[in-house]
């Protein structure tokens, strides 16, 4: 077994189960081995390397900001996080931003804001507060995060958990209204589900929910750590139905791929609910973070990448789609946001992303079934094309369904 593959089995905890590939380097979309093989980075770390691996524009701003100052912590103000956080409330159109560093943190930060806005603002009487989620939602890894899954793995053992959750099918505005009761402060819902698959929701159900929010005076909180900051094709996915959250979670993509930067987004009365002391982080919105998050939010524009994820992502989509073969369960996605659903009889997407990985292209398999297509937003439409013929030759090395279980016993054992 390769040395750095053994290491790292015997000390870091077995919480993941990677790809057997060792990375050293990693330049825009591309990432090499320990044995110099390069291949071509399709999962760009579930969404956080949109603007792909060491771009020269961010590493600079990441150079100059930690010679200059790094970490200061919010017991002071710097010159870096004021503009930091206009730009972000520019791009966003929300009043005020709290940053934090995970998306899990960030997502924390939404849960707490709705709450106290619930309790103080809506006039929910103390500890009654509840908040409606989705089925297959994914909002990271923390113990109320997890008590609200409908994974069993991500629940299994970790409990007690927190009470006040409330989950309702995705895609379903009725389920949502029915679901409404006076105690309800908030809906957290990812505009397309990232981790359950690249679930897409039917066309109008985002406006429908901001409608329903509205009619009962329910906060929107969109969870768009893994869908904004242009993976889709428009900077949130909330705008491919034109609507505006009231509060909005940000982070992977907004750390540029160098540093974990997220923020809670919010309109003023929901943000002013917060109160010196309330709510905070040793590491948020330090200036380091601040100065890389805005000048990944300023490539964006300048290399617009959005309308890139946009023109491209329907080029992949497209060429995913003409692909006939019959492993194949359903192709979705918007943008560079892209779930190859294949069906478990015929190849499992771990093997797939193996076969994929041997051909010179990193993805990652997510619930057994789904690969997922999302690379640096910088790509060409030339690497699409050539990572489609090699997404074609997986496919054709594909044995038939009857002689499958030989060849995977063979390719394990290689
Ligand atoms: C990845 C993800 C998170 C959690 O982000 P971390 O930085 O891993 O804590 C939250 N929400 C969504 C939709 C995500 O995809």
């Amino acid at each position: 077994m390769n040395p750095m593959i053994a290491l790292e089995n015997r000390y870091c905890a077995h919480n993941y189960h990677p790809l057997p590939v060792v990375l050293t380097k990693g330049e825009g979309i591309w990432v090499w081995d320990t044995e110099g093989k390069r291949y071509l980075d399709m999962m760009s770390a579930y969404s956080a390397v949109s603007f792909g691996h060491g771009h020269p524009v961010l590493v600079s701003a990441l150079m100059t900001q930690a010679q200059r100052l790094a970490v200061t912590s919010r017991a002071y103000h710097t010159d870096q996080l004021g503009p930091f956080l206009q730009r972000l409330c520019e791009m966003t159109g929300q009043d005020k931003a709290l940053p934090m560093n995970t998306g899990a943190e960030a997502v924390e930060t939404a849960l707490k804001a709705a709450r106290k806005w619930g309790h103080k603002i809506k006039g929910i009487p103390d500890n009654r507060a509840e908040i409606i989620v989705c089925h297959g939602n994914f909002a990271g890894r923390t113990t109320t995060i997890v008590g609200f899954s409908s994974e069993p793995q991500y629940r299994d053992g970790f409990g007690p958990f927190a009470s006040g959750f409330v989950s309702v099918p995705f895609g379903d505005a009725a389920a949502l209204e029915a679901a409404i009761t006076p105690h309800t402060a908030a809906f957290l819902v990812e505009p397309i589900q990232g981790e359950a698959g690249i679930i897409v929701p039917p066309a109008g159900y985002m406006a429908h929910c901001r409608e329903i929010c509205d009619r009962h005076n329910v906060l929107l909180i969109c969870d768009e750590v893994q869908t904004g900051l242009g993976r889709t094709g428009c900077l949130l996915a909330c705008d491919h139905e034109s609507i505006k959250p009231d509060g909005l979670v940000l982070g992977k993509a907004l750390g540029g791929g160098l540093l974990p930067v997220s923020a809670f987004l919010a309109r003023e009365e929901v943000m002013n609910v917060f109160t010196p002391g309330d709510h905070g982080s040793t590491f948020g919105g330090n200036p380091l973070a601040a100065a890389v998050g805005a000048a990944a939010l300023k490539l964006l524009h300048e290399e617009g990448l959005i309308e890139r994820a946009q023109i491209l992502g329907k080029r992949l989509l497209d060429g995913l789609r003409a692909v006939d073969h019959p492993a194949i369960n359903e192709v979705r996605g918007k943008g560079l946001l892209i779930g190859l659903e294949l069906k478990p009889d015929y190849v499992s997407a771990r093997e797939f992303c193996e076969r994929l990985m041997e051909r010179g292209i990193l993805s990652k398999d997510t619930h057994s079934t789904v690969v997922r297509f999302a690379p640096p937003l910088v790509i060409r439409k030339e690497e699409i094309d050539a990572a489609l013929e090699v997404i074609g030759a997986v496919f054709d090395s594909l044995p038939e369904p009857h002689g499958r279980s030989v060849d995977a016993v063979q390719s394990i054992a290689a």
